[in-house]
């Protein structure tokens, strides 16, 4: 009696068997349902063979499933073991995914650092390691700087010569001096002008 394809039926004849291994186990197929099978897995072949109730060595295929499955939780946990180590218990800020663990990056700090010009007087080092921590949905990553190392307190403030009296000020206030003057009544312009109406008989 001639074989059948286990799949659909079909009497299989010399030009149109293409036996397929489904689940570890040569199932006889036409080659019809080879080309339908071809592009699926071990795994995914197997069950197919089993549902038809006609696979060859069914108790082999199921137990191959197994095993297979078996492989496939395993590595599962595995995965899930290392997501764990790599969980920084936030959430992305875009897409609210987790943030995991990246590792870290250098940066390199010469005169223009991450807080501006950085004047190279030995308050920061050169290079930055920072912790970079990235979405594992979206991608999205952050970057976490070590303490910041003391900031210079005051910008340095651009010093200006009061062309009334001379005083060198901030430019970013008034003169002080000429205030000062003013406050007494003593105006630079006008002890210069009183000076000119002075009567020739008092010089
Ligand atoms: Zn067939
Ligand atoms: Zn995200
Ligand atoms: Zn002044």
């Amino acid at each position: 009696m001639a074989q059948r394809c286990i799949f659909c039926g079909k009497e299989l004849g010399f030009f149109n068997r293409d036996d397929t291994l489904c689940g570890g186990v040569t199932q006889p197929t036409c080659s019809e349902c080879y080309k339908t099978l071809r592009d699926l897995g071990q795994k995914e072949r197997g069950e197919r063979a089993l549902a038809t109730g006609r696979a060859v060595d069914p108790e082999e295929i199921a137990a191959n499933i197994q095993r297979e499955e078996q492989k496939e939780q395993a590595a599962q946990e595995r995965q899930e073991k290392a997501r764990q180590v790599l969980r920084t218990g936030q959430t992305c800020l875009r897409c609210g995914g987790p943030m995991e663990k990246y590792g870290t990056k250098l940066f390199h700090l010469g005169d223009e650092g991450l807080m501006g010009p950085v004047a190279r007087d030995g308050l920061f080092a050169s290079w930055l390691e920072a912790d970079v921590i990235r979405c594992a949905q979206c991608g999205r990553a952050e970057f976490y700087l070590p303490e910041p190392p003391k900031i210079p307190s005051e910008p340095a403030e651009e010093q200006v010569t009061c062309p009334v009296c001379g005083t060198e000020h901030s430019s970013l206030s008034g003169c002080p001096t000429c205030a000062l003057n003013w406050a007494r009544g003593r105006r630079p312009a006008e002890t210069r002008r009183e000076k000119e109406k002075k009567p020739p008989w008092e010089g």
